[in-house]
C-alpha cells in the first residue's frame, strides 16, 4: 500500500499517517519530522532547513526532494509507505512521480483531510509534540495522561516554534497558494479521496478505514 496525506497544517495528518503506518506496518516518511530531528540536531541540513520553518515557509524543493528521494528509494520504502507532507506543490508531485516509474510502482491513493481554517488557528494553539518520539497532542481534545509527559516514551511535549499564531497564518497562506492546487492533480487521476478531518482521532481513523475498504486496499 502507497499513500499520502494532503491537508492544511493542523488537519491532523501526522497523527492519522502514523496511526495508518502502525496499523499496517508502512513506513511513515514525514519531511517535517525530519528537518525537525535535523534542526535539533543542529546539523548542516538542520540550520539550512530551520530558517524556513520558523517563518512558516517551504524548504526550497531542491534541499527536499533530495532528502525524500533517499527516504523512498530505501529498503524501508519496499513495504509500502505513507507520505505525511510530501509533496507540497506540483514540482514536488513530478518529483515522486519519477521515483515511483523508477521503482516500478505506483501511488495507491491520496487521502485528502478537510478542516475549517478558523478550526485549524485553535488547534494549533493547544497542539504539543513530544521532544523525544514526535508523537502528535492536543491538550484539549488529545492530552497525554499526564500533562507535559508523552505516553509513549516520557519525554517532555512542547509546542513547535512553527505553532505561533503569526507562522500558521502564513503557512495556511503556503497551503492555499502551492499545496491546495495537489488536490486537483490526484483527482484528476482518480485517486483522491476527502476525509472530513474535522471530529475525533478515532472516528476520522475510522472513516479512513471505510474510504480503503470501499477501495478494495483492506
Ligand atoms: P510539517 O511538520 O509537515 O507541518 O512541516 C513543518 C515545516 O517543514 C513546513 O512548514 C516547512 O517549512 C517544512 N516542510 C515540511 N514538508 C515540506 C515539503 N514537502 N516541502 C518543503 N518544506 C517542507
Amino acid at each position: 500500500m502507497r499513500l499520502l496525506f494532503l491537508g492544511p497544517p493542523g488537519a491532523g495528518k501526522g497523527t492519522q499517517s502514523k496511526l495508518l503506518a502502525q496499523k499496517f506496518s508502512l513506513f511513515h516518511v514525514a519531511p517535517g519530522d525530519i528537518f525537525r530531528q535535523e534542526a535539533k540536531a543542529r546539523s548542516p541540513l538542520g540550520r539550512l532547513v530551520e530558517e524556513y520553518m520558523v517563518r512558516g515557509e517551504l524548504v526550497p524543493d531542491d534541499v527536499t526532494i533530495k532528502v525524500m528521494e533517499k527516504q523512498l528509494t530505501s529498503d524501508k520504502a519496499n513495504k509500502g509507505f505513507v507520505l505525511d507532507g510530501f509533496p507540497r506543490n506540483i514540482s514536488q508531485a513530478a518529483a515522486l512521480d519519477e521515483v515511483l516509474t523508477e521503482n516500478g510502482v505506483n501511488l495507491d491513493l491520496v487521502i485528502n483531510l478537510t478542516v475549517p481554517g478558523d478550526e485549524l488557528i485553535r488547534r494549533s494553539k493547544t497542539r504539543r509534540v513530544c521532544v523525544g518520539c514526535g508523537k502528535p497532542y492536543n491538550i484539549k481534545s488529545e492530552p497525554p495522561k499526564e500533562p507535559g509527559k508523552c505516553d509513549v516514551c516520557g519525554s517532555k511535549l512542547v509546542m513547535r516554534k512553527d505553532d505561533s499564531e503569526e507562522t500558521v497564518r502564513n503557512r495556511l497562506r503556503v497551503y492555499n497558494d502551492a499545496t491546495s492546487p495537489l488536490r486537483e492533480f490526484y483527482e484528476s487521476r482518480g485517486i483522491l479521496e476527502s476525509v472530513d478531518g474535522n471530529d475525533g482521532v478515532d472516528v476520522v481513523a475510522s472513516n479512513i478505514a471505510d474510504v480503503l475498504t470501499r477501495r478494495g486496499m483492506l
